[in-house]
């Protein structure tokens, strides 16, 4: 169970001590909060934050807050509720409420959008920047083998659901060699998400430590859509490389801790596990 004073405190000491000893500001812009550990999919590429898949830890909202108050005064600006799946966590409206409290927080959500239908009535478009859909394909059979299961529907109606609300929609693609990295599974979710606006964002697979996994499935998302002869220019924007395309961004994406460093190399990001850990995003 995750005591604030004993696991986030130290990091807040360990902040202080940093400022004062050196020139540079040890600043934290973001926080990945893993709201809770389960998951109603079963992604064969998943490391689930580090955390074993059938632990039921859940973080409480106190914590949460506690811990977004202590970060503010290193620069957070902006937190990513995630999971397992953030919508398996039953709190999640009023969890929302009490960050925008806090007040200059931006809230983004990263979900598999299976459960969009059921609880779309517990999340308003004007508190939330942005929600990230995880679609890596929208042929039925890959994304039953890649998710283990056959959501293909719900992710769809949830996307629906989104769009017609208004949400600041992104989808998250993450590029599996030999799976969905051939020129028809590629055009066919670029052309999806251009009929719908969406931005799209085609990831690296990271490496959680199963080299021989990671080799067999990796795949360079520029590479890919070079082998592809995909027609496209390149806007670099900070690491990631972004093309614009029949007025979408396609970002290519690093895997994700690439993505949190600051000017000085210092990372700017942490992530508080569902057991309620903070970590940088050196795993
Ligand atoms: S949807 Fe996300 S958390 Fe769930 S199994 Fe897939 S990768 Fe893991």
């Amino acid at each position: 169970m995750f005591n604030y004073y004993e696991d986030a405190f130290p990091i807040k000491s360990e902040m202080n001590y940093y400022n004062h000893h050196n020139d540079n500001e040890f600043k934290i812009n973001s926080l990945r909060i893993s709201l809770t550990g389960e998951c109603n999919e079963d992604c064969f590429y998943c490391h689930n934050e580090g955390i074993s898949k059938s632990s039921k830890y859940k973080l409480e909202i106190e914590h949460i807050i506690s811990t977004i108050y202590s970060l503010k005064e290193f620069g957070l600006k902006k937190v990513k509720l995630t999971g397992g799946e953030p919508f398996l966590y039953k709190k999640i409206k009023q969890l929302i409420h009490a960050i925008k409290q806090i007040g200059d927080i931006d809230i983004f959500i990263t979900t598999n959008g299976t459960l969009i239908s059921k609880r779309i009535d517990e999340i308003n478009p004007s508190l939330i920047k942005k929600i990230s859909i995880s679609l890596d394909t929208l042929n039925k059979e890959k994304y039953k083998l890649i998710t283990g299961k056959n959501f293909h529907k719900e992710i769809l109606e949830g996307l629906n659901i989104l769009f017609e609300k208004n949400f600041n929609i992104e989808i998250d693609s993450i590029l599996l060699k030999s799976i969905n990295t051939n020129k028809k599974d590629l055009l066919q979710i670029i052309d999806f998400c251009v009929s719908k606006s969406f931005n799209l964002q085609f990831i690296e697979l990271s490496n959680a430590g199963n080299l021989n996994f990671y080799k067999k499935y990796y795949a360079d998302p520029l590479a890919v859509l070079k082998k592809v002869g995909f027609d496209f220019n390149i806007d670099k924007y900070n690491d990631r490389k972004i093309i614009k395309y029949k007025g979408i961004n396609i970002t290519l994406c690093r895997s994700v801790k690439d993505t949190c460093f600051s000017s000085n190399g210092r990372c700017t990001g942490l992530r508080m596990l569902p057991n309620g850990q903070l970590k940088d995003f050196n795993y």
